[in-house]
């Protein structure tokens, strides 16, 4: 990161867990934590502990003498990042919550507040494998798909703060339901908890991992073979539709599936390219901040918000 804009604290909330991240005033991660979201306590337990993990990062970046001056907060779902609302995040509890309102009385602080998967297509475009690119999408796979596009150096949230729902795409018309309301949905076939649910269905067989599905695809087990195809094969109509849209430099793939590495990527690679027969294919490449993206990409955020001098 960039040095001489102060140092930060920035969190990134997830259903199940949120990650911290402190970034001292030379820009670089100096600690980072993860504390457990407990969503089922309801909406306001959730964003007290969103507060007092704030607190936590702020007392460990002052015992090392670079207090905060700012402070990143990413959420998933439906994100207002003009008012610092989350709009919707079912995995939450929250609904028309003003996160970033109630964080900056609480801290003092100006907060910085994002979409996690925006976030994170931040933290790849500038600290990651999405460096050098001008244009290019941040896929993560897991439990769901989304999109963060970066065109021409700068990240693209559309008119609404909507765009990206690459998951939610239709490539199977009256196929499988999904989450969304709709069928036939990319995420419907090729996210993590797609692929776990229909490889249990297919088989019978519960309690299977993505990775489990993977293995026992490459031994030849033919509920996992028919899975795993069909879950790469509906991620390469989605994938095929952005390039055809967008002409992006570079592809990036995260989340648990990209953890598989070229397993999973080769094989999307060639699915890829077979639906793109018209033109190059742009470079598919593996994410490289892990589960850092959103909490670095939210730091991001807050060290921009100094660098402008604030709102
Ligand atoms: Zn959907």
């Amino acid at each position: 990161m960039t040095p001489g804009a102060g140092g930060v604290i920035a969190l990134d909330v997830g259903g199940t867990r949120i990650k911290g991240v402190v970034v001292d005033g030379r820009g670089e991660p100096v600690e980072s934590a993860q504390w457990p979201t407990r969503a089922e306590r309801g909406p306001d337990a959730v964003l007290d502990t969103v507060l007092r993990c704030a607190d936590e990062l702020r007392a460990r970046a002052r015992r090392r003498g670079s207090p905060p001056r700012a402070a990143g907060i990413a959420v998933p779902g439906l994100v207002d990042e003009t008012s610092g609302t989350s709009v919707l995040a079912a995995n939450l509890g929250w609904r028309r919550l003003p996160v970033r309102g109630r964080a900056e009385e609480h801290l003092g602080l100006p907060v910085a507040f994002g979409h996690d998967v925006r976030a994170g297509g931040l933290a790849e475009s500038r600290l990651g494998a999405g460096r050098d690119c001008a244009s290019f999408a941040f896929v993560p796979v897991g439990t769901g798909i989304a999109a963060a596009l970066l065109l021409d150096g700068r990240p693209f949230a559309g008119a609404r703060g909507f765009a990206g729902e690459l998951g939610h795409l239709v490539v199977r018309p009256g196929g499988e339901p999904c989450v969304c309301g709709n069928r036939g949905c990319v995420e419907a076939l090729a996210s993590a908890s797609a692929i776990a649910r229909r490889y249990g269905e297919a088989s019978g067989r519960t309690g299977a991992s993505t990775e489990d599905v993977r293995a026992r695809a490459v031994s030849g087990d033919r509920p996992a073979v028919r899975v795993w195809t069909e879950a790469v094969e509906a991620l390469a109509d989605g994938l095929a539709g952005l390039t055809a849209l967008l002409d992006l430099d570079r592809l990036v793939i995260g989340g648990g599936l990209a953890l598989a590495g070229e397993a999973y990527l080769a094989p999307l690679r060639t699915a890829l390219a077979e639906r793109l027969p018209f033109r190059p294919v742009p470079p598919l490449v593996a994410a490289e901040l892990g589960d850092r993206a959103g909490s670095l990409g939210a730091a991001l955020l807050a060290r921009d918000l100094l660098a402008d001098g604030g709102r």
